[in-house]
């Protein structure tokens, strides 16, 4: 028998409806608890504690709904349980916010018990960098307290001058004491009241790099800024659509500026990868009456702490973060303008749950808001593009021209099949002679080079050299190939393989298992590049002019920016790379850049690798010309007819949206209509095959309009070890997939963990 169950104690109580973090899913709203006396002030959003299950293991979870006291709870009342404690963390989420994360559970079919862990950081949760801190204030009355000395009666004097209450350390300051005691002898005394406030210390916000002073506005950017501008206090949708340069973070600044004097808060997203000091540094220089807070992975626990706690308090005017800061926790009724920069970016997207996207959570929070939000992107995603052009829900902003003193950079595209049979030299594989040619120059001229490569590695490629046994190198636990990688790192070279999906590694086997003949590697491979490259130049040398960046190189965020600090020096002469160096770059040296193969993303099997290469290129491109000199930009294929590389190197994106949307459409395909993949992973291919199909079958039963594909085995058909298969959703409009997923979890078909993954508009299609 429990210690609470006696229905004297809930009796008169008010009941809550608790959804735990756990991810028990049975009913979607959550689970009905009492509120006792003591906690009877905590309101929707508190995190709390609650008794679960027949052991009443403590259980973290939130208040999501107050019972009004005419509703049935649906269970005897002597049945329900009161809530053990409030959490320590003290968290309650605005209510604003707890709205936002009903729609993120829904819509992607999340419980909203893990939706909420979610959204709350670890490092707020477990309170990393909480301190107490004294404020004092004057007694009220002086009168029967003890005598004092004329040094303390000088801290009461400046105490009266000053905003109270105080911090202690500050008062002791004003009053020119050099240690706390002779305050704490005054709060001994009686003469100074003494309370406590607990904050989060962490020294840190964002720090104002130079800048340049504000330019005046183009006409361009004056006629979007005065159109979004009309919409503020209301919900809009925007779309600045101009390439790399054309001035579209100068929009933002205005808004935010014009936002922060109206009295509101803003949200400005930015993908993880620009979140650079750099572009963080600009907007905080030039927003000087604002106070930006900063959420990134980049942060210590503490620092996030303490940003969310500052944002919590409504301490922060402006937040720029990564995909989470849609979370942020800002003030009821406050939140005032909604910025997503580079919306079009993968990285917006969340690959566990809750998957959401974040340029589309951003549209749904400032419709919540009532506020209008704007997104940006030199090659918008085609989503965003469709509801500008056709559906016109969204208005368009065209920045035709690069913002004033930056060139357009020239791009050539090579047709590297044809250089190849031209080259001689069997060693050179990578950098072609129109390539080599232009990067002498760059060098001659005293330019930056930027190179990318998106693949990370050696060589991708690992097989018999003889033809005829076939062997290659895959993977043990995964459907894939094995990568292979070179290690500097030690005395001698040593090369291995890695798996890129499960990461296990292994020595780099000499000869062929099958027949004993030796074992080649081709393919191309980011360190592969490098080692062309100091073999072409003797004047680079790794790690000194030259850096390679890619998620080998760069464990931390700190690696990175200490890498792009140096290039920005001009220490590094040629900086090379996955798509890391594709991003949100801005030195004005950069007189050409290289991309050695475009051809890596157009291989994948997606129906977006057309939309990514012609982002990859574009993007990369961007990079160059941004000072006075011109720049140029050189794309190796093998395709180089390929629309989306012929129409990146010719700047045309909305040619390219119109030959790749009318694909689409004739495909039944998103933007046209939305997909929602359903992933059953299992280690047993045949447990794998029943299940899915049987999730399939069960869905089929109530799926009505939404077209149910599969299951079918995924592209890659196993990972660590595990079978994968997928079923795909597809319906025209989101609240027909929303309904299925619904129904679907109130029939207890997604328990998501280990063996079932929804992916609600599924931008990747591993
Ligand atoms: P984007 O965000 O589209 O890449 P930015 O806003 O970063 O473009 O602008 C690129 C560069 O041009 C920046 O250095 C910026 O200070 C400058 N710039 C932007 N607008 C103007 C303008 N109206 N006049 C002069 N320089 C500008
Ligand atoms: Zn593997
Ligand atoms: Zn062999």
């Amino acid at each position: 028998m429990s210690l609470f169950a006696s229905n004297t104690v809930t009796e008169d109580l008010q009941l809550v409806v608790v959804a735990v973090e756990r991810a028990v899913d049975r009913s979607p709203d959550g689970l009905t608890y009492a509120l006792p006396t003591s906690l009877a002030h905590l309101p929707d959003g508190a995190r709390v504690e609650v008794p679960l299950g027949r052991g009443e293991t403590p259980t973290a979870g939130w208040i999501v709904r107050h019972l009004p006291a005419t509703e049935d709870p649906g269970i005897p009342r002597d049945k329900i349980k009161p809530i053990l404690a409030q959490d320590p963390s003290g968290v309650v989420l605005p209510s604003e916010l707890m709205q936002f994360a009903r729609w993120i559970s829904a819509y992607y079919a999340c419980p909203i018990g893990m939706t909420l862990a979610s959204i709350l950081p670890a490092a707020v949760r477990k309170a990393i960098g909480r301190v107490e801190r004294t404020l004092v204030d004057l007694a009220p009355s002086l009168e029967g307290l003890a005598k004092i000395t004329k040094k303390q009666q000088h801290a009461l004097d400046v105490l009266a001058t000053l905003p109270r209450p105080i911090e202690l350390p500050d008062l002791a300051e004003a009053a020119g004491y050099s240690t706390n005691e002779p305050l704490k002898r005054l709060i001994a005394s009686g003469h100074l009241v003494a309370t406590k406030k607990t904050a989060v210390e962490a020294g840190f916000i964002a720090r104002a790099g130079n800048v340049a002073p504000a330019p005046t506005p183009t006409a361009e950017q004056q006629a979007a800024i005065t159109a979004i501008s009309r919409d503020f206090g209301q919900f809009a949708q925007h779309l600045v659509f101009g390439v790399t340069g054309s001035g579209k973070t100068e929009i933002y600044i205005r808004l935010l500026e014009e936002c922060v004097r109206r009295g509101k808060r803003a949200i400005l997203l930015v993908p993880e990868i620009s979140l650079t000091p750099q572009t963080v540094g600009r907007i905080a220089a030039r927003l000087t009456s604002a106070k930006v807070a900063v959420l990134h992975s980049g942060l210590t626990d503490a620092q996030r702490n303490q940003q969310w706690t500052l944002l919590c308090e409504g301490g922060a005017d402006v937040v720029v973060g990564a995909r989470s800061a849609i979370f942020a926790p800002i003030p009821d009724g406050s939140l005032g303008l909604v910025v997503v920069d580079e919306e079009h970016e993968p990285g917006y997207k969340q690959d566990s749950a809750p998957r959401y996207h974040g340029r589309d959570a951003a549209i749904r929070r400032a419709q919540l808001a009532k506020c209008p939000v704007v997104l940006g992107s030199a090659t918008p995603s085609l989503e965003s593009w469709m509801n500008a052009v056709e559906r016109r829900i969204s208005t368009l902003h065209r920045l035709t021209k690069r913002a004033p003193g930056l060139n357009t950079p020239k791009v050539a595209v090579v047709d590297f099949g044809a250089e190849r049979r031209e080259i001689r030299d069997r060693r050179v594989n990578l950098i072609g002679p129109t390539l080599r040619e232009a990067m002498q120059k760059a060098f001659a001229d005293d330019g930056q080079v930027l190179l990318l490569l998106n693949r990370r590695g050696y060589a991708n490629y690992i097989a018999c050299s003889d033809q005829r046994c076939q062997w290659k190198f895959t993977c043990t636990d995964c459907d894939a190939g094995m990568v292979c990688h070179v290690d500097e790192s030690g005395a001698a070279r040593r090369s291995y393989v890695r798996c890129h999906h499960c990461l296990s590694e292994q020595l780099l086997p000499k000869n062929c298992p099958d027949c004993g003949k030796p074992v080649t590697v081709f393919g191309l491979g980011t360190q592969r590049v490098e080692e062309e490259l100091t073999r072409l130049f003797p004047s680079l040398i790794e790690g000194d002019t030259l850096l390679r960046i890619d998620g080998d190189t760069m464990q931390t965020a700190q690696h990175f920016h200490d890498a792009l600090e140096r290039f920005g020096k001009g220490e590094i002469r040629c900086l090379m790379g996955t798509q890391m160096i594709a991003k949100g770059l801005d030195f004005p040296n950069v007189r050409l850049v290289g991309v050695v193969s475009a051809d890596t993303a157009l291989a994948l099997p997606d129906f977006r690798a057309g939309e990514r290469t012609f982002q990859l290129v574009s993007q990369v491109s961007g990079r160059a010309g941004r000072g006075e000199k011109a720049g140029r930009a050189i794309i190796q294929s093998f395709e180089p007819e390929t629309p989306a590389i012929r129409l990146a190197a010719l700047h045309d994106f909305e040619q390219f949206a119109t030959l790749e949307l009318a694909d689409r459409k004739s495909f039944g395909l998103p933007p046209y209509r939305r997909l929602a993949r359903l992933i059953v992973r299992h280690p047993g291919e045949t447990a794998c095959a029943e299940r899915s199909a049987e999730l399939a079958a069960a869905i089929r039963s109530f799926s009505g309009g939404v077209e149910v594909r599969g299951p079918s085995v995924c592209p890659i058909a196993r990972i660590a070890g595990k079978y994968r298969r997928q079923i795909e959703l597809l319906a025209e409009s989101p609240a027909e997939i929303s309904r299925v997923l619904a129904e679907a979890r109130t029939r207890g078909l997604l328990k998501l963990g280990e063996e079932l993954a929804v992916d609600v508009d599924a931008i990747a299609a591993l």
